[in-house]
């Protein structure tokens, strides 16, 4: 019997971040929790750490963290508690770990990502921005460490395993013509375009098939997040953007499909829960039990397709014009993206200004080459000034 693996959990506290730890929690002979991280919410965090006793927890700040280590400790556990960055990136790269699950949101999980990368670990990507922003850097980092690269979202999780072993060769040698990317269309799939300037946060966090982050549920009301992972899906399976067809698809139980030049085209289904991806990329090359139910083809009945609607979502557009200019414009998109979708949050803008924020910060900064992390960081930072710059001239 070989050990058990440890994780690191980046993001505990989110929604990727528990069901990751609910997976763990099935399998405790085969999967100890190494480190947890958190940002808000630190009594969650705590009560995580008390119940899954891990070596080390990382908060955002030097005095939280001595507050957590007292309570820690006064509970009995010998948890060390980090902070900052530095200590994302300690527990993302430690010597003892095996696996790392990317579930920070945005792009503050660019770092810890990547030195979990640099480290060679078998990596769970759910943290999409990560890759969106830095894509040809971050490929670079895996292919020079050896690290395992495996996709957490749904999506790509599904052409994972509707893709041949072998398909890093490229996809046309291994037969593939197209990669459909299925999309759910979101809450606002029918709101006609006139009613999407007055929906409100709470509209657009309340997904129809998905429980989720509030920032990646607006990402998928604004169907930005079928563009984030259309940019995914290229870095990924080093695909063309034009190799990349969205599909929506409302009821999300088709997670994608991959079309093959001799007329097969392969799916995965499930239910909507991410338990799946998360035990498939955990346990892989083998299988375990995440918990899901099984699927019932016949209490689903149907299954439903139409094709995107880009004037109604522009954000999709966005994504595409990005991902086929390459270099730092969808590093850029991204860092607009997340300026505007904070801001719809906060109630500064309208849902339908998301678009009209990444729009402006694209056609203003230039696009340019991004051979270094730093050179991401500045593009990053320099598209959150042009979108806060935005946000001033046209917002409370
Ligand atoms: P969430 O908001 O529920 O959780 C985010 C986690 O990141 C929390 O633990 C939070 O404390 C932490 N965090 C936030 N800001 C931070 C910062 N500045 N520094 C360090 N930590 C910080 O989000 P989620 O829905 O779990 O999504 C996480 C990631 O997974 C996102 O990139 C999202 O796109 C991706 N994803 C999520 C789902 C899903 O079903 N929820 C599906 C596919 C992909
Ligand atoms: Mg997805």
């Amino acid at each position: 019997m070989t050990r058990s693996q440890r994780i690191t959990v980046l993001g505990a506290t989110g929604s990727i971040g528990l069901s990751t730890l609910d997976v763990i929690a099935r399998h405790p002979e085969r999967y100890q929790a190494f480190a947890l991280t958190g940002f808000s919410r630190l009594d969650e965090l705590k009560a995580l750490c008390l119940s899954h006793r891990p070596h080390f927890a990382v908060v955002p700040e030097p005095e939280t963290a001595r507050r957590l280590q007292d309570a820690l400790a006064g509970a009995g556990l010998s948890t060390r508690v980090l902070w900052g960055e530095s200590g994302l990136c300690e527990v993302a790269a430690h010597p003892e770990v095996d696996a790392v699950m990317a579930a920070i949101v945005g792009a503050a999980g660019l770092k810890p990502t990547l030195a979990a990368v640099q480290a060679g670990k078998r990596i769970l990507l759910a943290n999409k921005e990560a890759l969106v922003m830095s894509g040809a850097l971050f490929m670079q980092a895996v292919r020079t460490s050896g690290a395992l690269l495996l996709p957490i979202d749904s999506e790509h999780n599904a052409i994972f395993q509707c893709l041949p072993g072998d398909y890093a060769q490229g996809l046309g040698q291994v037969g593939v013509r197209r990669i459909l990317l299925t999309a759910s269309g979101g809450p606002f799939r029918e709101t006609p375009a006139e009613r999407l300037a007055a929906v409100t946060p709470e509209q657009a966090c309340a997904h129809p098939n998905w429980s989720m982050g509030r920032k990646i549920s607006v990402d998928s009301a604004s169907m930005m997040n079928k563009g984030l992972e259309l940019i995914e899906a290229c870095w990924l399976f080093d695909a063309r953007p034009s190799q990349v067809e969205v599909v929506i698809h409302p009821q999300s139980v088709i997670h994608s499909l991959v079309d093959y030049v001799d007329g097969s085209v392969l799916a995965q289904l499930g239910n909507p829960d991410m338990r799946t991806p998360i035990s498939h990329a955990l346990s892989w090359p083998q299988r375990i039990d995440s918990g899901v139910s099984p699927l019932d083809l016949f209490a689903i009945g149907r299954l439903d397709f139409q094709a995107p609607d880009e004037q109604r979502f522009p954000c999709l557009r966005l994504a595409r014009q990005a991902a086929e200019c390459g270099g730092s414009a969808p590093a850029l998109l991204n860092a607009a993206n997340e300026v505007a979708v904070a801001a719809f949050l906060e109630r500064r803008i309208r849902f339908t200004e998301i678009a009209s924020i990444i729009d402006d910060v694209l056609a203003r900064e230039p696009v340019q080459p991004l051979d270094s992390l730093e050179a991401v960081l500045a593009v990053d930072e320099c598209a959150r000034a042009a979108a806060r710059t935005w946000l001033m001239r046209h917002a409370g």
